[in-house]
């Protein structure tokens, strides 16, 4: 049916474009540029401590138990710098298909606010239980929000930075500014650099719930589906096959000991992790072994950094044993085996279902990003009006099916 998704095998085939062995660690010496904002450097012991965040008040509104489909919403990285997305290079039409521009996803949250959702955590919606006979089972939790109100979860794919994204518009790492806060950096199109909070997915909803915290309740914001591949958040944090140089090992450890106040921060202020393999593997098509070899990586160098997460988001959407989520083969037993609970795809609607011959739940998620701001305007009407959001003038001249 609709669920399955003849959707594209997608996300990221950009992101296939190896790492590379060469330049892309540390891109250029992001440890000394990460502090560019003067905070957060070894030499500096002292980290600021960031303001406390406001807090919605619950005891002003009346609590309802939500019983309907909890929507759930993903994005990429989005494009900071359009004239540098959309250059006509051969990333250009990849980047138009699968992402939005800064000012995109600006209209996107104040629609989203004004059409009455709400930010939940995908660790609230779902919890592990236990059947009659004492078996454990997912089951969906009791989900209190405003009257009114309707849940939405968020997530992020890929939020690591890939060297191709840092020479095509976007920011290039989250950063801890001199006031305690997650920023971003990077350079503009002139090669200048760039700390805001104004250019990067993370950063912009963090502002905009400051700005309106009865759009988080419970201060949740997004999960960040994390690769390990290029390493995370923007710093290289990866082993690399090719060089197991000792100068390596010696950035590689530096760049570990950078993102740990980052990844706090981001704890500290709502986002949670998810896994999205290591090496954004096709579960569908790589065989087991490659996939167990590829898991224990993900653990070992980035289940290490941000904690134990039982959320997976599948690489290309592409589900494992067959690409049917009926079916609970050796892939899918292996994965749920190593603690991955919530098994997150792509498709058009916010699909979701708890298995019964296993712990486990299926959830597929819509894409905000060009593909549908051009041809599903209708699909995403009650979360926003592609006619109103899409920045036309900066995008390629491609076909939109609405006039
Ligand atoms: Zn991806």
């Amino acid at each position: 049916m609709k669920k399955s998704l003849f959707i594209l095998c997608f996300l990221c085939c950009l992101t296939l474009a190896a790492c590379g062995t060469s330049g892309a660690s540390s891109s250029g010496g992001s440890s000394s540029a990460g502090s560019g904002s003067g905070s957060s450097s070894q030499q500096e012991p002292e980290e600021p401590i960031p303001p406390e965040e406001p807090v919605f008040d619950l005891s002003s509104v009346q609590l309802v138990n939500y019983e309907g489909v909890v929507e759930h919403l993903f994005f990429h990285p989005v494009v900071a710098y359009p004239e540098l997305a959309f250059d006509g290079d051969k990333q250009s039409n990849g980047i138009d298909d699968w992402m939005v521009t800064v000012d995109e996803y600006n209209k996107i949250l104040s629609s989203l606010y004004a059409n009455d959702y709400v930010l939940v955590d995908i660790n609230q919606v779902w919890s592990e239980s236990k059947d009659e006979s004492g078996n454990p089972v997912m089951v969906r939790n009791e989900l209190m929000v405003p009257e009114g109100k309707k849940p939405l979860i968020l997530s992020f794919d890929d939020v690591n930075y890939y060297p191709y994204m840092l020479e095509n518009g976007f920011t290039h790492k989250l950063i801890i500014g001199d006031n305690g806060q997650l920023w971003s950096y990077g350079k503009d199109p002139q090669g200048a650099e760039v700390i805001s909070q104004d250019l990067d997915a993370v950063t912009i909803l963090d502002k905009f719930v400051r700005e309106h915290p009865d759009f988080s309740p419970y201060g949740a914001k997004g999960c960040l589906s994390l690769t390990g591949y290029c390493g995370i958040l923007g710093y290289r944090t990866m082993t690399e096959k090719e060089d197991t140089s000792a100068a390596h090992e010696e950035n590689r450890q530096r760049e570990i000991e950078a993102v740990k106040p980052i990844i706090a921060e981001l704890k500290r202020t709502g986002w949670t992790f998810g896994s999205h393999t290591w090496g954004h593997v096709n579960l569908t098509d790589r065989p087991l072994e490659v996939i167990q070899a590829d898991t224990e990586k993900w653990m070992n160098e980035v289940g290490s950094l941000v904690g134990p997460t039982s959320i997976l988001f599948y690489p290309h959407g592409a589900r494992p044993d067959g690409d049917d989520w009926h079916q609970t083969g050796p892939k899918f037993q292996y994965l749920q085996s190593k603690g991955f609970r919530v098994f997150c795809s792509v498709g058009t609607e916010s699909f979701s279902y708890i298995k019964k011959d296993i712990c486990a739940v299926i959830c597929d998620r819509l894409h905000p990003d060009g593909t549908t701001l051009r041809h599903s305007r209708d699909r995403y009407l009650k979360f926003y009006d592609a006619k109103d959001v899409m920045d036309v003038s900066v995008r390629p001249q491609r076909e939109i099916d609405w006039q």
